[in-house]
């Protein structure tokens, strides 16, 4: 009897001894201050890197089809106007479109191409195609080209809306193989493939029937504006990320120009804003 006591005792203080060493790690854990309440939802903290949340389609079925590149400068969906016009883009990305339209003046056009250059700048030139080799000569095409902007279709002779009420579809296409041909034969071939893009304005923004059935015969964008040079006065709206900003190259928009270089803005062509570019 004696003998089975002393092995009962010997079982009972090796399972105390066993207990409390396992139990020591556990007391030696910094202590957890556990909240009292769990938040129902976790909060979400906004991550610098991740995609942006998909952001609504806008009004437009009939968007063209975008080739993106995977290394585009900007995260963008093209937004259209109530007249399926490209007018903006929604973004997250501070940046502005910035179109040049006609150009008369080989100084002036010179003087925009210099603040491009000296801002790392690029921009989409919707020009006329009597100035080709006449009022605008072959190296300053080449040159706006090589400095990486594009150059695209604003008519042949920037004809009256007067006129252009009454082009028909046949008449654009026949006013566009003209432009094209009077551009192809200044610059030549391989600048052309590099810098001309599938884009057209309207001259006067003057989106005709007729205009808009032959831009859908030769797959042409459409790019219209949200913003002009009266963006910079005072009491008017402002641009906003992704306005597409509509100036002239004349001398009384050189200012403006300035300004937007001096600013805060990462100013991009349309090509760039479309994602058609890769850095
Ligand atoms: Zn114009």
């Amino acid at each position: 009897m004696r003998r089975s006591f002393r092995v009962i005792l010997s079982v009972i203080f090796f399972a105390l001894f066993t207990i409390s060493a396992c139990s020591y790690p556990l007391a030696a854990a910094p202590a957890v201050n556990l909240p009292e309440t769990v938040p129902a939802t976790p909060t979400w903290v906004p991550d610098e890197t991740a995609p942006p949340e998909p952001l609504p389609t806008s009004q437009s079925t009939a968007a063209p089809e975008v080739r993106l590149c995977r290394t585009s400068m900007v995260r963008a969906i093209p937004e259209y106007n109530n007249k399926n016009l490209l007018a903006s883009f929604q973004t997250l990305d501070p940046f502005v479109v910035l179109t040049i339209d006609d150009g008369y003046s080989n100084t002036v056009f010179d003087q925009v191409l210099d603040l491009l250059e000296e801002n790392e700048v690029s921009a989409t030139f919707f020009l006329v195609g009597t100035s080709f080799g006449e009022k605008i000569k072959k190296e300053t095409l080449i040159r706006l080209i090589e400095n990486g902007s594009d150059i695209a279709y604003h008519s042949y002779a920037h004809p009256e809306v007067s006129i252009i009420e009454k082009m028909s579809t046949e008449d654009w296409l026949h006013d566009y193989q003209q432009w094209s041909d009077a551009l192809l034969s200044v610059i030549g071939q391989q600048a052309y493939d590099e810098g001309v893009v599938a884009y057209a304005r309207a001259p006067y923004g003057a989106w005709t029937t007729g205009f808009m059935n032959f831009l859908k015969e030769q797959g042409l964008e459409p790019v219209h504006w949200n913003a002009d040079e009266h963006t910079f006065e005072a009491n008017r709206t402002p641009l906003r990320d992704g306005s597409i900003l509509i100036l002239h190259i004349i001398p009384e928009n050189l200012d403006e120009l300035e300004q937007l270089m001096e600013s805060d803005w990462k100013v991009i062509s349309v090509r760039q804003a479309l994602g058609e570019v890769c850095d």
